[in-house]
């Protein structure tokens, strides 16, 4: 397999950091450069990360000393330099889908966990293990910017990451409604206990954005590639509530489905444990061995125990059970910087590798 050079745009914020670790000793992908904003630029990554890295090892000695580049003033250095880049920044949602476009449009594809193009439909979203085939609607956004190489693949929001994944398996069930109630970590915020201190001892019950972003996003995960676009799903209805909890990382989900039809308890859990998807088949570095993990254990999943299952690339399920107003209930987590942002985006990179389009 080719590897390919790779930059981190945003590399010092939380999701920054987190690509940074994951893309230690990647088979495929090497980091040749770190950006993030004029603020950062011109220092060392290791004195502009002092005392924000957060990540639960050490910073990787190849990137101490990299000097972090503008992402704006410096793009076409950037873009010029590397195979394509990995995007994660905290700006106005107008300057990033600026900043995304100019780096496509410089023929450099962007690997996006931002929010800004994700309503654009011929910006493919893609949870490898669910919608694969959606990156066949990149010709198409190529054709629009009128680029030959470039192009804006993003990430879905963390929050749908912990329940659309536990849901897709039972898709042809006919899923009409969901209620979800989403108990989301600080790091989802950029945060730690130590730069959120009010969040020790308290839940918060807003997170701005994120109810609309949990309802509406699992419609274009589960839509369709029609006439150069993906047309979002519409047969089913999600309301979501998204509250901040006191943890660092992994958000937890707690879920009510109703369906056109219904089948036992235990095919659902069979659905799960047998479930396979082209990141499997095709052995893609990060995929993990088995993407669904029921727990029978009444208690679990918990968050310190089974975010990191599969490396935090797994989604743990667990709690089952009938509803007598919905059909089901159960909860499911993921970690939401790792599966549901850095490590999501890598996967999307390696998939959109092994399908050619990068
Ligand atoms: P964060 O910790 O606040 O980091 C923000 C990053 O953006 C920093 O590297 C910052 O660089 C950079 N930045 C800010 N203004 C910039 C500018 N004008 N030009 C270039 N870079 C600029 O934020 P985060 O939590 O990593 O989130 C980043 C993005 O990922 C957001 O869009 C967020 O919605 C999304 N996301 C986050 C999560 C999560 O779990 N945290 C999950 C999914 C998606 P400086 O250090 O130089 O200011």
């Amino acid at each position: 397999m080719k590897t390919y050079s790779v930059g981190v745009i945003g590399a010092t914020g939380m999701v920054g950091q987190r690509f940074i670790s994951l893309l230690e000793g990647h088979p495929w992908f090497q980091i040749k450069l770190l950006a993030a904003s004029a603020r950062s630029a011109g220092k060392p990554y290791g004195e502009a990360a002092a005392g924000r890295w957060a990540m639960p090892g050490p910073m990787p000695e190849t990137v101490r000393d990299l000097v972090i580049m503008d992402a704006a003033a410096d793009a076409g250095k950037i873009a010029a330099e590397v195979d394509f880049v990995f995007c994660a920044v905290d700006m106005p949602k107008d300057q990033t889908r600026e900043l995304e476009e100019r780096y496509a449009k410089l023929e450099c594809p962007v690997i996006s966990n931002n929010s800004a193009n994700r309503s654009a439909p011929d910006v493919p979203m893609i949870i490898p293990e669910i919608n694969s085939a959606h990156s066949g609607v990149i010709p198409y956004q190529r054709k629009r910017l009128g680029t030959k190489r470039g192009f804006i693949a993003v990430k879905s929001n963390c929050s749908i990451q912990s329940y659309v994944p536990a849901l897709h398996p039972l898709w042809d069930l006919g899923i009409r409604n969901v209620l979800v109630c989403t108990y989301q970590a600080i790091s989802g915020a950029g945060k730690t206990f130590e730069t959120w201190p009010e969040m020790a001892d308290n839940v918060v019950p807003f997170i701005s954005g994120e109810e609309e972003k949990s309802e509406r996003e699992p419609m274009k995960v589960w839509g369709e590639l029609r006439d150069g676009a993906i047309v979002e799903a519409r047969d089913l209805n999600i309301t979501a509530q998204c509250i901040r909890v006191p943890v660092s990382d992994g958000h937890m989900a707690a879920v009510f489905a109703g369906f056109e039809r219904m089948i036992p308890l235990d095919e659902i859990k069979k659905r799960w444990a047998d479930f396979q998807s082209e990141a499997q088949r095709l052995n893609l570095p990060s995929a993990p061995k088995r993407f669904l993990h029921y727990f029978e254990e009444e208690n679990r999943p918990q968050v310190r125990l089974d975010r990191d299952l599969e490396k935090g690339m797994a989604v743990s399920v667990g709690r089952l059970r009938p509803d007598t107003q919905y059909d089901i209930k159960f909860v499911s987590i993921s970690h939401n910087t790792v599966r549901g942002a850095a490590g999501g985006g890598i996967l999307m990179a390696e998939l959109l590798c092994a399908q050619g389009y990068l």
